[in-house]
């Protein structure tokens, strides 16, 4: 049998099954992944959340670099995979998709929006530090653009921020909690794109297992937790994901 046709038998199987992604799957969409060698984050450090609130010239920053990306984010589309994987949650197959990403892409491939869980928040709106509430970048924007800063919350006053979690940031506490329940719950826990380094994200796949889940692991490059997954593949998610797709539907 194939990997791809296993990973098809291993999708029939499931019950319950949970997705996490990283920064692969959005690569193949061309969103750059600021880790990797060559990345934005090897060229220039990121802010981190204390600087960005003890100072106005690193908030200034932090809003130039988002707004320079803005082109990067509003022209990609979710791709084969994000489409495969809406596909497996409209079946009943894949119950949680828990992403590392923060481009939004899962939603707009139709995952409804409470199935998604955002480890990193995300950052195609923005929110105020201290009431929560939620603001449009395109506001923002206008006012940056005259100002060369962003406006202060309409509502409180309070500092306004991309929705995303920065370094330095708490980890949001209940994404974490539902991701960590979807997790042990599941009978399947596939990862797609994700080298598995960074803590958290790092964590879920020894959880799942622990909960009697099996574990497929997607990746173009090895990653240090292929040796307990019971299916590695090391090839481009999209291709991937909608060849299984293929099968299952062949065989349903
Ligand atoms: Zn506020």
């Amino acid at each position: 049998m194939t990997s791809v046709a296993r990973l098809a038998e291993m999708l029939r199987a499931a019950r319950d099954a949970v997705v996490f992604t990283g920064a692969g799957i959005s690569t193949e969409s061309g969103i750059p992944d600021f880790r990797s060698p060559g990345g934005i984050w090897t060229q220039m450090a990121p802010i981190e959340f204390q600087d960005f609130v003890s100072s106005s010239a690193m908030r200034k920053e932090a809003w130039r670099r988002r707004f320079a990306m803005e082109a990067e984010f509003a022209n990609s589309k979710p791709n084969a995979g994000h489409v495969a994987i809406a596909a497996l949650v409209g079946r009943g197959t894949v119950g949680h998709v828990i992403t590392q990403n923060i481009d939004n892409l899962h939603q707009l491939s139709g995952v409804p929006s409470e199935r998604v869980i955002e480890l990193h928040g995300n950052t195609r709106y923005a929110k105020c530090l201290e009431c929560g509430m939620r603001a449009e970048l395109e506001p923002i924007r206008a006012h940056f653009d005259v100002h060369g800063e962003a406006p202060d919350c309409p509502e409180c006053g309070g500092l306004l921020k991309t929705a995303t979690i920065s370094f330095g940031q708490a980890m949001p506490e209940s994404e974490m909690e539902r991701a960590e329940r979807a997790t042990r719950a599941c009978d399947l826990f596939v990862v797609l794109g994700s080298s598995l380094v960074v803590y958290p994200a790092a964590g879920f796949p020894l959880l799942a297992k622990r909960g009697g889940a099996r574990l497929v692991i997607i990746n173009r490059e090895p990653t240090d937790q292929d040796y307990f997954a019971d299916l590695v593949l090391h090839t481009e998610i999209g291709p991937t994901l909608q060849a299984a797709m293929n099968l299952l539907k062949e065989t349903a």
